[in-house]
């Protein structure tokens, strides 16, 4: 049963505590956004709760406050990135099949250009 507790070999709990080294962007009572060590867009942030939950799912399930939090944070991310105003995209990776690798949910915020187009 997931409770929000640091999990000891989770990368983004690490990077939270400041045990590995990030470049970070905003921090919040209960976020932490910072560039992405491989962007894949001009401005590629992950935005993160401090508590570990393994994705979007269970944290929705667990705590919709701290899931509209993460959202308005990733909000306040674009507006400091200076990518608010033309637009950006939030993506959730969850699961393996939608190519997530790091199991404590984060929302890549992603902007800076048009992004490539997918879906209908
Ligand atoms: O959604 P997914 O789990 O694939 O995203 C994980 C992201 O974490 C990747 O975009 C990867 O570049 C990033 N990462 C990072 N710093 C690390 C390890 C991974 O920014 N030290």
């Amino acid at each position: 049963m997931a409770d929000g507790q640091p999990v000891a070999d989770c990368l983004f709990c690490k990077i939270v505590a400041g045990e590995i080294p990030a470049t970070v962007v905003r921090e919040t009572e209960n976020t932490f956004a910072f560039k992405d060590i491989n962007p894949q867009a001009p401005i590629h942030d992950l935005v993160v709760p401090r508590a570990h939950y393994a994705d979007a799912a269970e944290l929705a399930a667990h705590s919709p406050e701290l899931t509209a939090a993460l959202l308005v944070e990733a909000g306040e991310v674009a507006k400091a990135e200076g990518i608010a105003d033309d637009g950006y995209r939030i993506v959730f990776n969850t699961g393996a099949h939608a190519g997530q690798t790091v199991f404590h949910v984060h929302a890549h915020v992603l902007g800076g250009d048009f992004l490539a187009h997918f879906g209908s």
